[in-house]
């Protein structure tokens, strides 16, 4: 086993007073910095940062970015659901570290969308029909699977088949 033993840390965002969701890291006992590669292999992270090691992730609807010493995940809705995730993290973890002579690692992050390929197609008007207050944000939002050509009403048919046709390209998951 690789992770034995881990403390939580919940607080609430400093950014975000008003929102009720809670923050947390998971203090690692044992440094898991080894295991990063492997679980990029079997969880598909979007991110991998080699030195130091970071993984960012996209689960169970949640962010999450593992260090060698730290998890951080972010958007809970309380403690008990910060414990249920880091549990299930703890598992793929111990998992992938026994597995990993049949584990092929994976040092780099799944390709993004370039946020100028898809501001190109959008009308770049900022008419915020979108909800966003600029095309630039919404291309931002787009880049990372939050918004898709469905949501920008003022695309042309040409561009809106565009724009689809290239997220289509990227897994988001
Ligand atoms: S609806 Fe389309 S054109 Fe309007 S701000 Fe949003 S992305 Fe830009």
């Amino acid at each position: 086993m690789l992770l034995e033993n881990y403390t939580l840390e919940i607080f609430n965002s400093k950014c975000q007073p008003g929102v009720m969701a809670v923050h947390c890291f998971a203090h690692l006992d044992q440094d898991i910095s080894q295991v990063l590669p492997y679980l990029n292999t079997t969880l598909g992270g979007f991110e991998y940062l080699v030195d130091p090691p970071a993984l960012t992730l996209r689960s169970q609807g949640k962010l999450m970015t593992l260090h060698g010493r730290k998890i951080a995940i972010n958007a809970l809705k309380d403690e008990q659901e910060a414990q249920k995730i880091v549990e299930w993290l703890k598992n793929e973890i111990n998992e992938a570290w026994e597995c990993r002579d049949r584990i092929v690692p994976c040092f780099h992050g799944k390709p993004k969308p370039i946020l100028i390929e898809i501001l190109k197609l959008l009308p770049k008007t900022n008419c915020r029909k979108c909800g966003q207050p600029t095309c630039m944000v919404f291309a931002a939002q787009a880049m990372e699977g939050g918004y898709g050509a469905e949501n920008c009403p003022e695309l042309t048919d040409p561009n809106r088949e565009k724009l689809t046709t290239y997220l289509s390209g990227f897994d988001f998951d």
